[in-house]
């Protein structure tokens, strides 16, 4: 008994109903398209976070024997908290050819045209297969594919390629930034701010700290390396939130920050982070010692995620511009599960509908022209692998 067809624009509109705020649970969504997809007599196979709240689904149509393209895509979507939305985020908006929703661009509706396509898929023998991999939480740090990937490793056959799609306006892009995000916690002393020498500031050394990453950045943005296919061209240094002290006349005790380096492939930021330590270590550390051994500095990793760098001659790269008719291919600042994909040896491109510009915003959006673009793209690969 076969599933019903449902058009790309209504998969939009569908997918975009269901919240999937990261700090919510992704299973509703989860749970419609694995339906969908045995409704097209096409298995699924979900891989659950420890908590059972959220999943990937990893699907496959063709043979199960060989490896194939995968269609890559993230379920999750950035909150909509405080934002000055025209319309119901969580409900499609059509107007002026485009339609309005959080996730039209970031990244729902390349999942959508995927699956209104399935009915296309399964109609055609396929000699090489298509692969989905839904993930959950991309937007707090490419958390959920990573145990989607390590399922898959666990494969005899993986697959061959990866299409992950992340809105590029149809443009294939073949690298992204690394990022890798850090929490320091400065441990001071308490005193009256009257006896401040009887101290350790925290927040004066976190400061320090910071002024120094500031100094990082400026000597990153001057002196390379250099990209030109990024912008900015460079590798990033950025402190984000920062926290410390109760009140002016207390020497602070504790200060916390938060920050990132977002480096250019084949800039590694393990040194980057290595002379911050050194410099906490041996430019602040000896002076608040002096005061008390129980003060300290510790640099905590939050998250990272992998620079990703195709060649641009490698063979998918060839297949992606030829898909989408593309005769350039670009390269992207922000992070993606790209960089997870090509980690675990399976070449990737970053080619899909909408544009990030519009992403993470009110009134997110996408043109239906991409959706059809979206749409021909994947038919074109179809006819590939098919072939
Ligand atoms: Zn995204």
């Amino acid at each position: 008994m076969p599933g019903a067809a449902i058009s790309s624009i209504d998969m939009i509109r569908r997918l975009v109903g269901f919240d999937t705020t990261s700090r919510e649970s992704n299973l509703v969504l989860i749970d419609f398209v694995r339906d969908y997809l045995e409704g097209w007599g096409v298995d699924s196979e979900l891989v659950f976070d420890a908590e059972h709240r959220k999943a990937n689904l990893y699907a496959t149509i063709g043979p199960d024997d060989r490896g194939g393209v995968m269609l890559s895509g993230h379920t999750d979507v950035v909150p909509v908290d405080g934002q000055a939305w025209d319309s119901d985020p969580f409900a499609i908006a059509e107007k002026s050819d485009a339609l309005y929703g959080r996730g039209t661009a970031d990244m729902k509706s390349f999942i959508a045209v995927a699956l209104s396509l399935v009915p296309e898929f399964t109609a055609r023998q396929l000699e090489t297969p298509v692969h989905f991999a839904f993930s959950y939480d991309e937007e707090v740090g490419c958390i959920g594919v990573r145990g989607l990937i390590a399922k898959l490793r666990e494969r005899p056959v993986r697959p061959t390629a990866c299409i992950v799609g992340e809105p590029t306006l149809m443009q294939p892009v073949i690298a992204h930034k690394g990022k890798i995000s850090l929490r320091c916690h400065v441990r001071g002393l308490e005193s009256h701010s009257a006896l401040a020498h009887e101290g350790v500031n925290a927040v004066e050394a976190a400061a320090e700290i910071v002024a120094y990453l500031k100094s990082m950045a400026r000597r990153k943005r001057d002196g390379g390396p250099f990209d030109a296919g990024f912008s900015p061209p460079y590798t990033t240094v950025h402190t984000g939130t920062i926290a410390g002290g109760t009140a002016l006349n207390i020497v602070p005790r504790d200060c916390r920050f938060d920050f990132e380096f977002r480096n250019i492939p084949g800039d590694d930021p393990a040194p980057l982070l290595g002379e911050v330590r050194r410099y906490a270590e041996t430019r602040l550390l000896p002076e608040m010692r002096q005061v008390s051994a129980a003060t300290g500095i510790t640099f905590e990793e939050m998250n990272a995620v992998d620079a990703f760098d195709m060649s641009p001659d490698h063979e998918l790269v060839q297949m992606a511009q030829a898909l989408s008719g593309a005769n350039s291919v670009g390269k992207v600042s922000f992070c993606a599960e790209a960089g997870l994909f090509q980690e675990a040896a399976i070449p990737t491109v970053i080619c899909g509908p909408g544009s990030i510009e519009v992403a993470h915003k009110p009134n997110e959006h996408v043109a239906i022209d991409q959706v059809r673009q979206c749409e021909t793209f994947l038919r074109r690969l179809m006819d590939r692998l098919a072939r």
